[in-house]
């Protein structure tokens, strides 16, 4: 659930609301396009996830953020109050996550490529546990540790060769992909780690993809996982953590439903019945943010084609929500206030000179006229993160909204600040 919702606009008809605040009052002050984000249906999102993980049994399970789904650093700072971690894969990532108050044992370091200036800052920041995805990782990560003087908590990511995930572009886990080991190259690397004095494995990892819907491939993951769980510790090894990523798909309206949060909680204890003590890691990041953001743009202009197509042109673009361009994903478009009479079919586009500006093609919405509002659901994921200055359009600005107050937490930069970042060449 979240809480966008209709209620009584000061219009005289219904409007469309962000918990007690309308998000036209929003659209006034700080302009379109613009992202709003509830911050009832963050803290829902993750109190519902962990409350039903611990309802099933796990103990103390650590619930990470994904932060690349959603960066912002109040939304971050949401979550952390509510007691979420944080799961990161860059610099840029970790920082964002201390600054956001998360602290540094809350927070997981995964991604496929970290540089040794990145491995080191985690390393000082120190961070709960650094996932390794390969080999050549493993090495430079205990490399780095050393010559720090530090002992690297880290974590095998696993490869469990299982497909899952709602698009090509956000599949992980098949044995194609480019993340993690094969479980038998995990065992190695494990006993190796282990071996080293850099580093001290804790426990693997797995994430196979997002926008995941069905149980089945996450419960065929899980069950490989406690297997190799399993196995190392018969091996002797210690295994003290065992991360299960993040994926669990959303409510686009379109897709299938998800599964909820006490079913995927029933599952994992299913799956992990009798296995002694153990700390479970999750990253989640669709599930949590995606619902809990809209991005409202006005309709700059009707236009309607002789034969009869009919143009919807937004002041959003592309760069500002990419993931219809990228990922042919669905968002539905709801009028802020909806006008009376029969649905028609848009083309709902954007103003960039290109055909991937398209945000859906012949979609039914209630009538619209220039200067109307819409808001774009379930794009608190993957959304503003994905922005950027394409066609030198300004960054798409960010507010959260607590009842009936709202704060900017990312303003619109002006165009003096998007050129005061550039500089001449000395031969110009
Ligand atoms: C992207 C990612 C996540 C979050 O995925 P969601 O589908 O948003 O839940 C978690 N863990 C890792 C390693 C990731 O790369």
């Amino acid at each position: 659930m979240n809480h966008f919702e209709l209620g009584d606009g000061e219009h005289g008809g219904p409007e469309l609301y962000c918990e007690d605040t309308p998000l036209a009052k929003i659209a006034e002050a700080v302009g379109t396009p613009v992202y709003v984000y509830s911050s009832a249906t963050l803290e829902r999102h993750f109190t519902v996830l962990r409350d039903a993980l611990v309802a099933a049994g796990l103990k103390d399970p650590l619930v990470a953020f994904a932060v690349k789904a959603n960066p912002n650093v109040a939304v971050l700072r949401t979550l952390a109050k509510a007691g979420a971690g944080a799961d990161v894969v860059s610099e840029g990532e970790v920082r964002r996550a201390l600054a956001a108050g998360v602290p540094p044992e809350r927070i997981v370091f995964s991604g496929v490529g970290k540089s040794e200036a990145e491995i080191a800052f985690a390393l000082q920041a120190g961070v709960a546990e650094i996932n390794l995805e390969s080999e050549p990782e493993l090495r430079l990560v205990d490399a780095v540790a050393e010559r720090l003087g530090k002992r690297a908590t880290v974590a095998i990511r696993v490869n469990p060769d299982v497909e899952a995930g709602g698009h090509a572009k956000i599949s992980t886990g098949k044995a194609e992909n480019k993340f993690g080991v094969s479980l038998a190259e995990a065992e190695r690397l494990y006993a190796q780690a282990s071996n080293m004095a850099g580093v001290r494995p804790v426990g693997v990892a797995c994430h196979i993809g997002s926008q995941i819907t069905d149980l089945a491939p996450l419960e065929a993951a899980f069950r490989k996982m406690r297997a190799l769980v399993e196995r190392l510790r018969a091996e002797g090894l210690s295994v003290e953590r065992l991360d299960l990523g993040g994926g669990l798909g959303a409510p686009y309206f379109n897709a299938p439903t998800p599964p909820a949060p006490a079913d995927y909680a029933a599952m994992i204890a299913r799956v992990m019945a009798g296995l002694p003590t153990i700390q479970f890691a999750f990253e989640p990041g669709r599930m949590i943010a995606a619902n809990a953001g809209v991005l409202v743009a006005r309709v700059q202009h009707v236009h309607a084609r002789p034969e009869g197509r009919k143009f919807l042109v937004l002041d959003a673009a592309m760069n500002d929500l990419l993931r219809p361009a990228m990922y042919d994903a669905y968002h539905d478009i709801r009028p802020v206030r909806p006008r009376e009479g029969e649905p028609q079919p848009y083309d709902v586009v954007g103003p960039i000179c290109e055909t991937g500006d398209t945000f859906t093609r012949d979609r039914l919405l209630p009538p619209l006229e220039a200067g109307d509002l819409v808001a774009f659901m379930t794009a608190g994921a993957y959304g503003a993160a994905m922005s950027s200055e394409y066609n030198s359009r300004l960054l798409v600005p960010e507010v959260l909204v607590k009842g009936a107050d709202y704060a900017v937490v990312r303003p619109r930069p002006t165009y003096d600040d998007m050129l005061a970042r550039e500089r001449s060449a000395p031969w110009l």
